[in-house]
C-alpha cells in the first residue's frame, strides 16, 4: 500500500510517498514559495532521480497538482497513475482538546478543525488548506489527520491546567497542549522494541532536541506531562524561543521597550533562545564553531540548554516515580555527542550512565549506556513522516 504524507507550511508544502509493505520512502519532496512569484517544486526518488523545476503555483491546489504531477511522471516518478495512492496522511499541528487521536477526514472534522484555528493561528490554517487542496486534487482517495497535540491529551489535569484564574481554561481553552506528539509517541514506541519490553511497563523521558525542543514524561506509552504548553514556546530554550521564563519579564520588557503585544512574541519566538544568549545563532553547529573559537556566550548558550534538558529529566523521573529509559531524538538528539554528554553528567545517582564510545556516533539508532547502567539512555532517529502513515494506515484499515 502506498501512502502519501502532507505537511503544508503557509507557503511550502512537503511531501513524502512511503510504500508501507517495505516502510520504504519512495520519493520525497517540497513545494516552496507557494503563491509567491519563483515558486518550485523539489523532488527525489529512492533511486536518486531528482529535480528542481521553477512552476507556477498560485496556491496549495496548484501545489498539489504539480507534485501529483512529478510522482506519476516518466522521468521522475515513482507511480503509473494517482490510483496507487491509498490515502494521504496530514501533519495537523493542533487538535485541541478536540482530537485525542488521528482521524479519517470528514466535513465534522473539517468544521472542527477550523474551530481549532483560534489555537494556532499560524499552523493550522495552511494545514487545513493543504487537506482542501489534495481533497480537490484527489476526491476519492481517503484523507487522514494525525495531531501534533494527540499524543499528550492523555496528561492529568494537575498536569495540564495553569494557576491562573480557571475562568481562563473554561473560557479560552487555556492550558498545556504539549506539542512533537507523533515524535514522543514513535521514539517510545522504538525504545519499547529495542529494549525489547511491554511499552506498558516503561517509564521513558523523550528528549526531541531540535530548532524547537520539547521533552517528555511517556509512562506506559502515555504521556503524563510534557514541556510545551499552549503554545510551542513554553518549556526548553530553545534555537530562537525563550522558553519558559518568569511571566512578569514580558509586561516588564514591553514597558521598558515600548513594545506592542505581537514585537514581544517576535521577541520571545524569533530572538531569544540560544540566538538571543549568544547572539551568534540558533543552529548548535555554529554555536559549536563559536565555542572552538573562544566565544563565551556561546558557551553560555549550550551549558544552559544542557541544564534545563538535565532538570527536565530529573523532574519527569519524579513525576512518573521512577526512569527506564532516556531517549534523545531530533536534529540535535541524533547528532550533537557533546550536548547528550553535557546533559548525561553527573546522573549516576539516577541510574543514567552513558559509554562515551557508544555516544560518539551520529543519526543511527543506537544504545548508548554503559552495560551496567540502571537506565538505559538510548538515541533513536525519528520519522514523523513513518509514524504518520502508520497511523494513516492503521485507520483506513
Ligand atoms: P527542526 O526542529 O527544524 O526539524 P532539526 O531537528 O533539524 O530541526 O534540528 C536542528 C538542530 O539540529 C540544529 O541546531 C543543528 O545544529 C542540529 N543538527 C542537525 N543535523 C546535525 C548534524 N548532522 N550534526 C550536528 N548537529 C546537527
Amino acid at each position: 500500500m502506498k501512502i502519501l504524507v502532507v505537511n503544508a507550511g503557509s507557503s511550502s508544502l512537503k511531501y513524502q510517498l512511503i510504500n508501507m509493505a517495505e516502510e520504504k520512502v519512495l520519493a520525497k519532496g517540497l513545494c516552496d514559495r507557494i503563491g509567491l512569484p519563483g515558486s518550485l517544486i523539489k523532488h527525489k526518488t529512492h533511486d536518486d532521480r531528482s529535480v528542481t523545476k521553477e512552476i507556477e503555483m498560485k496556491d496549495h491546489k496548484d501545489a498539489i497538482a504539480s507534485l501529483i504531477k512529478v510522482l506519476t511522471h516518466e522521468e521522475w516518478g515513482v507511480i503509473e497513475s494517482l490510483e496507487e495512492i491509498k490515502a494521504v496522511g496530514h501533519r495537523v499541528v493542533h487538535g485541541g482538546e478536540k482530537f485525542i487521536k488521528s482521524v479519517i477526514i470528514d466535513e465534522n472534522v473539517m468544521k472542527t478543525l477550523e474551530e481549532c484555528i483560534e489555537l494556532a493561528p499560524l499552523h493550522n490554517p495552511p494545514n487545513i488548506t493543504g487537506i482542501r487542496a489534495c481533497q480537490h486534487n484527489m476526491p476519492n482517495v481517503p484523507q487522514v489527520a494525525v495531531f501534533d497535540t494527540a499524543f499528550h491529551q492523555t496528561m492529568p489535569k494537575k498536569a495540564y491546567i495553569y494557576a491562573l484564574p480557571y475562568e481562563y481554561y473554561e473560557k479560552y481553552n487555556v492550558r498545556k497542549f504539549g506539542f512533537h506528539g507523533t515524535s514522543h509517541k514513535y521514539v517510545a514506541e522504538r525504545a519499547a522494541h529495542i529494549l525489547g519490553k511491554p511499552i506498558e511497563q516503561l517509564k521513558i523521558v523523550t528528549c526531541h532536541l531540535g530548532n524547537g525542543s520539547s521533552i517528555a514524561a511517556v509512562d506506559g506509552g502515555k504521556t503524563v506531562d510534557t514541556s510545551m504548553g499552549f503554545t510551542p514556546l513554553a518549556g526548553l530554550a530553545m534555537g530562537t524561543r525563550c522558553g519558559t521564563i518568569d511571566p512578569a519579564v514580558v509586561t516588564f520588557i514591553m514597558q521598558k521597550e515600548g513594545l506592542t503585544p505581537e514585537q514581544m512574541d517576535t521577541v520571545m519566538n524569533k530572538k531569544s533562545g540560544v540566538l538571543g544568549i549568544s547572539g551568534v545563532s540558533s543552529d548548535f553547529r555554529d554555536l559549536d564553531e563559536a565555542v572552538k573559537q573562544g566565544n563565551e556566550r556561546a558557551a553560555l548558550a549550550l551549558e544552559i540548554f544542557a541544564y534545563q534538558v538535565k532538570k527536565f529529566i530529573g523532574a519527569y523521573a519524579c513525576a512518573m516515580g521512577g526512569l527506564d529509559a532516556i531517549v534523545f531524538t531530533a536534529g540535535i538528539g541524533e547528532n550533537n555527542i557533546e550536548m547528550r554528554s553535557m546533559i548525561c553528567e553527573d546522573l549516576e545517582f539516577l541510574g543514567v550512565s552513558i559509554d562515551e564510545n557508544k555516544n560518539n556516533t551520529k543519526g543511527i539508532e543506537i544504545d548508548i549506556s554503559k552495560e551496567d547502567a540502571k537506565v538505559r539512555t538510548l538515541v533513536i532517529p525519528t520519522n514523523e513522516e513513518l509514524a504518520i502513515a502508520k497511523e494513516t494506515m492503521k485507520l483506513i484499515n
